[in-house]
């Protein structure tokens, strides 16, 4: 990233004044400045989903976090936006706010040994910099939920204005297995987006795409809509995306962005069910 330009929609970049493990995003999704930590240095995951746009990703576990560097990063950084020029120097104008502080990164967050160290840090330094109106979000694949130190984790989230986005895209065995490439059922998913829902609020987020120019098909939109509506009482809402960029994957090569009009009906048929749910490319 370059450091002398506003950040944009499109810099993404995980590396920001020679920070290792926070990077500042203008988010389309957040309207406003968000505040991202990767535990993630590695690019390990323990998915690979095929419109993943980390470069290098590789299966496995995250290595532990050099903790002095993490705490000293956000740190900087927050003080940096709070007391400091940070915004009114890099996020154009129109998005000078802080939305929140986003633990999202070249990987699954929960698989990070680190992961409960990390939620403590914030609330410390969320409480150190008087941050009630910034959010904390967690951008989870969800498939550590069950381990009771995550679940401490979202418990301490929970406390600091906090949300995560539970990532369901597909619902039957054959299409989680063809889109995030690992084995399991809707019935584990569940079992795990219940207890989540339980601890935090709990948004679920979808990726669709299309794929050799062949959008979704009728009845993988129609396994998502019936297990949204199953899980009707136990979620905040739905958060529909598309891949903004092109995927990292060579398994994601054929993939590109529905269109608006296709993210417009699915949001429909979601907000008809009368849930909360929007959506962006
Ligand atoms: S869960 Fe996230 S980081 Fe992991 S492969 Fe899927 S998109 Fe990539």
């Amino acid at each position: 990233m370059d450091k002398q330009q506003h950040l944009t929609y499109e810099n993404h970049s995980r590396y920001f004044a020679d920070c290792r493990y926070i990077y500042p995003v203008v988010s389309r999704r957040s309207q406003g400045l968000s505040l991202g930590i990767n535990l993630n240095l590695n690019n390990a995951c323990n998915w690979r989903c095929v419109y993943c746009q980390v470069e290098g990703l590789v299966r496995g576990n995250p290595d532990p976090v050099d903790r002095d560097v993490l705490v000293a990063e956000l740190d900087f950084m927050l003080n940096w936006i709070v007391n400091g020029d940070f915004i009114q120097q890099f996020a154009p104008i129109g998005l000078q706010r802080f939305n929140d502080i986003c633990l999202a990164g070249n990987g699954e967050p929960t698989l990070s040994p680190d992961f409960n160290f990390v939620c403590d840090v914030i609330a410390k330094l969320r409480a150190k910099y008087n941050l009630q109106e910034v959010k904390t979000v967690l951008i989870t694949n969800g498939s550590q939920i069950h381990n009771p130190q995550v679940q401490e984790g979202l418990k301490t989230l929970a406390l600091l204005n906090g949300e995560i986005w539970f990532k369901v895209d597909r619902v039957s065995k054959t299409d989680i297995l063809a889109v995030n490439q690992v084995a399991l059922s809707s019935d584990s998913i569940s079992k795990r987006l219940k207890i989540a829902a339980g601890l935090i609020t709990t948004y679920i987020q979808s990726c669709w795409f299309s794929n050799n120019g062949n959008n979704p098909s009728q009845s993988e939109l129609d396994d998502f809509i019936q297990f949204i509506s199953a899980h009707q009482e136990f979620i905040a809402g739905v958060l529909l995306y598309s891949t903004a960029r092109q995927p990292a994957l060579a398994e994601g090569g054929n993939i590109t962005q529905v269109s608006l009009e296709f993210l417009q009906q699915l949001n429909q048929r979601i907000l008809d069910l009368g849930i909360y749910s929007r959506y962006h490319v």
